[in-house]
């Protein structure tokens, strides 16, 4: 038997509780065979190392598992030597060694030298993790528990967004459910057509025209209705508050424009948080991580030519964002398959703690199934490399408080030099340079359309005064920071000579964020009290009422009282 180097399953740490369950398989099995015989001592660790390809510590892994069901045993200063085999071992050991050579391999498919790490099913051996066993037939989520690393309380505790609910959205949010992750957050500003459907396991005819992320969420809620959902009918460049993105564990971007990933890709910088991109277009398809300071990030991968498609829509990004609306790339249901689950994974391991490899970029391409992973090489003065400091959380609301009052925090705190710098840019007026004539807007940008910008009177596309700082001496400031664009729990950067303070929109906290969503009302089961009284027993009649009307009482609620069935007692 030629051995295959199994260091080339070593991705990271997932793969290496697997791998010295196969490690501890094929020594057993050699024991077995005899290959390694009782009495005698097994070869240096240095050079079973050098054997199975695999670290020193999955080998020790694997020798202390043999060690556990006593067929080996070690002399210390000595080494590694086979016990005597007698009917206890020799039964662990065919158990333990059965992993591997009960895996038969796919109808027409040669078997392999070696098996993957996904042998047949048995309980796994972590020692950090107490061995508990789901009741598969009542446990939605049990299967998991069975996965050596998987933890349930941080999987169902996890905070995730999902920015877009397209082909490849659906594909995310589908696994995120499944896998019972805890607490949901959709962001998305379409509508269904019916082209939507061919990709999108979360839509159905009936939805079109409905947003959506309001459908996805329903659905979501609705195959695994243990999770939490929320959604948002809106732009992630511009209507989601910072601090709701400061509270996701990970964010999942499933866009299909450069824009939009660029904002992601800031907001994660800002606040210091992962998020996980995915890109398909017909059969190809790439899946990459951006951890802050770690690698790359998003901006780091642009080309040259990319960053001057950018810098041209941002000379003019009143037509930039119509662009962006136009833009439509051909995917299929079976690459956004694949590409989302590879990011739902990624967002696992990183919910999990898990090291993934930041910077780095999965290419598929599913006409040839080549399959490449590349680093990518951060760039030294990237723009986007910046974190916030420590954030203030104030207790006021977007909606609520005026820029005159947020200046007012500012300048206490900052000095009277000090500005509010906008994410946006503010549109004062616009300017007719034929016409000589100026209409007052007083609107982020988001909210303008190309069509607003042109005259109405000669057509003419006019001249935008826009600005993106605040002092506090503006005409407009008893508006609300809403008003101007802020979204609610939205973290703002306000800054002087020296330095930058960060505010949060804290009194927002439970308006923009709260995953409830499609949370029912939990229904009290209507009570037939007769249906339940089976007299078997020879127990009184009377005291088995007593017991089922106590019973009633405490589950039904006030308002289906009513229902209960008039049954005296007495
Ligand atoms: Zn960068
Ligand atoms: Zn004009």
């Amino acid at each position: 038997m030629t051995f295959i180097p199994l260091e080339r399953l070593i991705v990271d740490e997932i793969t290496r509780k697997p791998l010295s369950e196969l490690v501890t398989a094929k020594l057993a099995g050699m024991i077995l065979d005899g290959v390694y015989k009782s009495g005698y001592q097994l070869p240096s660790e240095r050079d079973l190392v050098k054997q199975f390809g695999v670290s020193r510590s999955t080998l020790r892994e694997a020798l202390k598992a043999l060690e556990e069901i006593k067929l080996i045993e070690v002399q210390h200063g000595i080494g590694w030597f086979v016990s005597e085999l007698d009917e206890n071992n020799l039964a662990l050991a065919h158990q333990v060694a059965e992993k591997i050579t009960t895996s038969t391999p796919m109808k027409g498919e040669k078997a392999e030298e070696y098996e993957a790490p996904s042998g047949p099913r048995r309980l796994p051996v972590a020692p950090e993790k107490p061995l508990v066993i789901p009741n598969l037939k009542k446990d939605r989520l049990g299967t998991f528990s069975l996965i050596s690393w998987w933890e349930r309380e941080k999987v169902a505790a996890a905070n995730v967004m999902v920015v877009g609910a397209g082909a490849l959205g659906n594909e995310v949010i589908k696994d995120l459910v499944l896998m019972g992750v805890g607490n949901i957050y959709i962001v998305d500003f379409d509508t269904i057509e019916m082209a939507n459907l061919s990709r999108s396991i979360l839509f159905r005819e009936s939805d079109s025209g409905r947003e959506k992320a309001e459908v996805a969420a329903a659905r979501a809620k609705e195959i695994n209705p243990n999770v939490h959902v929320q959604y948002l009918n809106g732009d992630v460049t511009t209507d989601i508050g910072l601090g709701v993105f400061r509270r996701m564990d990970v964010i999942i971007g499933c866009l299909d424009n450069r824009e939009a990933r660029l904002a992601v890709n800031r907001f994660a910088y800002w606040i210091n948080k992962p998020w996980v991109d995915g890109a398909i277009q017909e059969f190809l398809g790439l899946a990459r991580v951006f951890v802050p300071g770690e690698g790359a990030c998003f901006e780091c991968t642009l080309t040259d030519q990319a960053r001057r498609d950018l810098s041209i829509r941002y000379s003019c990004p009143l037509l930039a964002r119509e662009n962006i609306l136009l833009g439509k790339v051909p995917t299929t249901p079976t690459i956004a398959s694949i590409i989302g689950a590879i990011q739902s994974q990624e967002a696992m391991k990183i919910i999990h703690s898990k090291p993934v490899a930041a910077g780095m970029v999965i290419h598929f391409n599913g006409m040839t199934n080549e399959v490449h992973v590349t680093k990518y090489t951060p760039v030294e003065d990237c723009e986007s490399h910046w974190t916030y400091g420590e954030i203030t959380e104030l207790p006021i609301r977007a909606e609520t408080t005026t820029i005159d009052e947020m200046m007012q925090i500012i300048h206490r705190d900052m000095g009277p030099e000090a500005v509010l710098e906008l994410d946006q840019e503010l549109i004062l007026s616009l300017k007719c340079p034929n016409c000589h004539t100026e209409e007052k807007i007083l609107q982020p940008i988001s909210k303008v359309g190309f069509n607003q910008a042109h005259c109405p009177s000669c057509g003419l596309l006019r001249e935008t005064e826009m600005t993106h700082i605040i002092s506090g001496d503006e005409p407009f400031s008893s508006r609300t920071l809403a008003s101007i664009g802020i979204p609610a729990l939205h973290i703002l950067r306000a800054y002087n000579e020296d330095q930058y303070y960060f505010y949060e929109l804290s009194g927002d906290l439970e308006n923009a964020l709260h995953f409830s969503h499609f949370e029912k009302q939990i229904e009290q089961p209507r009570i037939k009290l007769r249906d339940r009284i089976k007299i078997k027993e020879k127990v009184h009649l009377k005291d088995r009422l007593k017991i089922k009307l106590h019973e009633s009482a405490i589950k039904l609620n006030i308002q289906q009282q009513e229902e209960v069935p008039k049954i005296h007692v007495d």
